[in-house]
């Protein structure tokens, strides 16, 4: 993908993994937040909440499927930010196209990628 768009691998200078979920003002969760600038990229999770109401509904290995997912696609969002800035509506329609593109490569290792995909982009992603 970064190849494919041009992005400059120097231009992220770090990845943080956050433990704890931040919310926005109208409190909606976030997934990840890009310091464009800095090339400072950091990824949150879903709620504590949030994640025991999953295990419960879809099982422990779903849950592990759909984090792992999460991430890998706000990771790819959050490094779409590097390129295309403030232009969300892009980076969400480019972030679903490559999340798509991972997801059939990964299908014949783990066909619920995609189901999983299909969950994450109807729950909106932020
Ligand atoms: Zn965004």
């Amino acid at each position: 993908m970064l190849r494919k768009e041009k992005i400059e691998a120097q231009a992220v200078r770090a990845i943080d993994v956050k433990v704890l979920p931040l919310r926005r003002k109208n409190g909606k969760g976030i997934a990840g937040k890009c310091e464009t600038a800095r090339g400072i990229i950091q990824i949150y999770p879903k709620t504590i909440n949030f994640c025991q109401v999953f295990k419960q509904k879809f099982g422990r290995n779903n849950f592990l499927v759909y984090a792992g997912n999460r991430a890998r696609a706000a990771l790819i969002h959050e490094l779409l930010h590097l390129k295309y800035a403030k232009d969300e509506k892009t980076v969400r329609e480019l972030t679903e196209d490559y999340f798509f593109i991972f997801a059939q490569k990964q299908a014949t290792k783990n066909s619920e990628a995609f189901c999983i995909g299909t969950l994450i982009f109807n729950a909106k992603l932020s």
